[in-house]
């Protein structure tokens, strides 16, 4: 059975689209079941129902033009009931609806199972059968099992919006994708794929622009893998035996002119570009030998596959070389990291759009501090199809939007130009205090980490760094930065603050965030060797880091020294002692710099319990929310499938955050937040309430919260913190916040309007 079901996915799969998936899907259940009907039924949320999308054994013209409502027959009732039901006669049935236009009179037996993707109907699964008979245990099991490997296939084709577009009841519209919002703003552009190299799957499809330069790009790529295996074989004579030998000519045999290689040259002069021609021909060969009885010619299709993916490295070192972005682009990817980000022209990113990933992850905070307008963990995203198609990035709501109508792109083209004069409007806060209307001031400082941030938080008046990620710098390069590479650096973000302070955070990698030249393979990499735990485990890396900071900051004294993912005392007293022990080298050394303020991060929830034992030994506490709602709540940053519980109004997450500034101030020490919640500006209000001397955030947020600030009063902000903190549900605390903030006069920089779906 499991060999027939892992048959019918890998089929499925490799449909050429999704009309033949389903189709496929029908005809292979039916077999393997030995049933006389199997059929699909799929939901369509526009017209709230079941449509009869594939069938074996039902009438042909049905298909496309047979639907059901949803909560009409047993398909209505399955997805309703959301589980399967099991009939030995469905006539018997009071929900049974007959449908006369799909010849199921002789039909008697009937198992139906829901196609469920993230808890969600997708829709029906239907086998049949003329003797009245109750389908077995095991029939019902692999009816299930196979609806639920398949759902992902359907979700994908739900999500594009293809699925019912071809048929004559529907008019074509705009397909929407939902994701989350990664950083606020909308943005039209051409979509340009990232996608990783050497992955046949990951190949896009797009048209040859010249077909003989596509072609001799293919034939250079050809004879440098020819090469390549010449000298493997070469290599491996002394060791394999004559067996084995002979598959490296088999290789060969295959790339022989006449054989792959000239059904790829035929898929290019129809005008395909050579990777995707490559990935056509190869899947098509895979497919073939997967299909085949005969387990020797079954692995065959290894073989194939990898000598794909070795002409397409050639081909793709090719054309790394020449990769280009336009002016506007959308970056399109599966996970698109940090440090990918950075390296790309910067001035061409108009938006960002990733199937992975989450709105806490670093990708989507890096992108807020470019303040590019980005969409995360767009699942069902057809990123292959998307590839130079125009698209609308909505990082107000979450969403992208392919094949928009005029009068949707004509929207968006307003909300664009009204966000734009309202951060101009926002322009003339810069050198006024963030003061509240009876004059309670808070200090409102940047993160930073990419040098383009500096100009940045300058002109928008930023009291200081109260976050500069170190690790960014570490995070572009082959290897790690020397003592005075990293002085140079610390001194160009020291002297353009000077004389505010900046906030130094020693190295924090690990978890999501790793360097390339320092690798951490680790299974639960969040809860492992992460921050000040890799940096005291190293103090060779730690001490060069320290020294770095303090030589860099002779003459100025703005330098605070911050530690990462502290989760006991000692963690912060030894690395206090390694910060005096360089302090003392470096002024051995003749370098005038006083000995710097150390602070800790409070975001391993333990710390909030130790919040006052850490704030009698050093200098200040800054919490980090990013961090501190993950393990609080024990959801995961980065993972979409859990961004609903990632809430950092639960009120868990508010009660710790008063407990450490009570905590802090009983010892007389200040303390800010450096995490996304303090970018935002509603939550910044309510830390602003309980207390918090300082909040830091990306230069793009900063004059929105200081607007927020300058238009409220203290007696109005204390209230709303008392009534949400007696609230028990994060949900309604978001809510609530909102509503009184927009009765506030406060709506337009609290929440975005953005078109409604076309
Ligand atoms: C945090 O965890 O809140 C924080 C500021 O650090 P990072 O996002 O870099 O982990
Ligand atoms: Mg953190």
């Amino acid at each position: 059975m499991l060999d027939t079901l892992r048959r019918i996915v890998q089929e499925v799969n490799n449909a050429p689209d999704i009309r033949s998936a389903l189709d496929l899907m029908a005809q292979r259940v039916r077999d393997a079941m030995g049933t006389e009907v199997c059929s699909i039924y799929l939901r369509d949320n526009d017209r709230e129902r079941y449509v009869l999308m594939a069938s074996e054994g039902l009438k042909r013209e049905a298909v496309g033009r047979v639907s059901l409502g949803l909560s009409e027959g047993l398909v209505g009732q399955v997805g309703q009931r959301e589980e399967p039901i099991n009939l030995e006669d469905a006539f018997a049935h009071p929900k049974f609806h007959y449908l006369a236009e799909t010849g199921e009179d002789p039909f008697h037996a009937f198992l139906g199972v829901p196609v469920m993707h993230h808890g969600e109907v997708l829709g029906v699964l239907v086998v049949q059968q003329r003797d009245a008979r109750r389908f077995d245990q095991s029939e019902e099991a692999f009816l299930v099992t196979i609806s639920a490997q398949l759902s992902a296939v359907i979700a994908h084709a739900h999500a594009s919006g293809i699925l019912f577009e071809q048929l004559e009841t529907r008019k074509r519209q705009a397909s929407m994708y939902d994701g989350q919002p990664g950083s606020s703003g909308a943005a039209i552009g051409i979509a340009k794929l990232l996608f990783p190299a050497a992955d046949l799957s990951a190949v896009p499809d797009r048209e040859a622009e010249d077909i003989s330069a596509e072609i001799a790009r293919l034939d250079d790529a050809l004879v440098r893998v020819r090469k390549e295996i010449r000298d493997l074989a070469e290599r491996a004579k002394a060791s394999l035996g004559v067996e084995e030998q002979a598959l490296f000519d088999v290789y060969l045999r295959m790339l022989d002119r006449h054989a792959l290689p000239a059904e790829v040259v035929a898929k290019i002069r129809e005008g395909h570009w050579a990777q995707g021609a490559l990935r056509i021909v190869v899947d098509a060969h895979v497919h073939n030998f997967e299909m085949m009885d005969d387990p020797y010619l079954r692995e065959r299709a290894a073989d194939v596959r990898d000598l794909g993916r070795r002409v397409l490295a050639q081909l793709q070192s090719y054309n790394r070389r020449e990769q280009e972005f336009p002016d506007h682009c959308i970056l399109l990817g599966e996970d698109i990291s940090a440090p990918m980000l950075m390296e790309l022209p910067q001035e061409r990113i108009a938006g960002i759009v990733t199937t992975r990933g989450s709105r806490n992850s670093h990708m989507a905070i890096v992108a807020r501090a470019m303040s590019i307008p980005t969409v995360v963990g767009v699942a069902n995203l057809p990123l292959k199809k998307l590839d130079g198609k125009e698209l609308i990035v909505d990082g107000f709501r979450g969403r992208v939007v392919a094949n928009a109508t005029p009068e949707l792109k004509h929207q968006f083209e307003e909300l664009i130009a009204e966000e734009q004069s309202l951060l101009e409007g926002l322009e003339k806060l810069r050198d006024l205090p963030a003061e509240t209307e009876d004059g309670v001031s808070v200090q409102l400082q940047v993160n930073t980490g990419l040098m383009t941030d500096i100009n940045r938080s300058l002109e928008r008046g930023a009291q200081g760094v109260g976050l500069y990620r170190s690790e960014i710098p570490f995070m572009i390069r082959d290897r790690f930065p020397s003592e005075e590479e990293q002085r140079v650096l610390y001194r160009e973000q020291l002297q353009a603050f000077a004389p505010l302070p900046v906030t130094m955070r020693t190295l924090d990698v690990g978890g999501d965030k790793s360097l390339s030249y320092f690798p951490i393979e680790e299974d639960n990499p969040f809860l492992g060797w992460r921050g000040i735990r890799v940096t005291l485990d190293h103090p060779e890396i730690f001490i060069v880091q320290v020294r770095a900071m303090l030589k860099a900051a002779a003459g100025l004294n703005n330098l605070r020294i911050m530690l990462p993912m502290i989760t006991n005392v000692f963690e912060a007293e030894e690395a206090q002692h390694l910060i005096h022990r360089a302090w003392l080298e470096v002024r051995e050394e003749n370098v005038d710099v006083e000995m710097p303020p150390v602070g800790v991060m409070i975001e391993v929830p333990a710390t909030i319990y130790q919040a006052r034992a850490l704030a009698q030994r050093v200098d200040f506490l800054s919490v980090g929310t990013n961090d501190l709602t993950q393990y609080l709540l024990a959801v995961d940053r980065n993972n979409r499938q859990v961004s609903d519980l990632y809430n950092s109004f639960h009120p868990s997450v508010l009660h710790a955050l008063l407990h450490v500034v009570e905590q802090a101030h009983a010892e007389g020490k200040p303390v800010s937040v450096c995490g996304e919640m303090a970018g935002d500006p509603a939550s910044a209000l309510l830390l602003m309430a309980m207390g918090f001397d300082a909040l830091s955030m990306n230069a793009s947020n900063l004059l929105r919260v200081k607007a927020a600030v300058r238009q409220v009063n203290m007696g109005f902000l204390r209230r709303l913190l008392n009534e949400v903190l007696a609230m028990d549900n994060g949900e309604v605390i978001t809510a609530y916040m909102d509503l009184q903030l927009t009765k506030v006069g406060l709506g337009d920089l609290i929440r975005h309007r953005a078109p409604a779906a076309a």
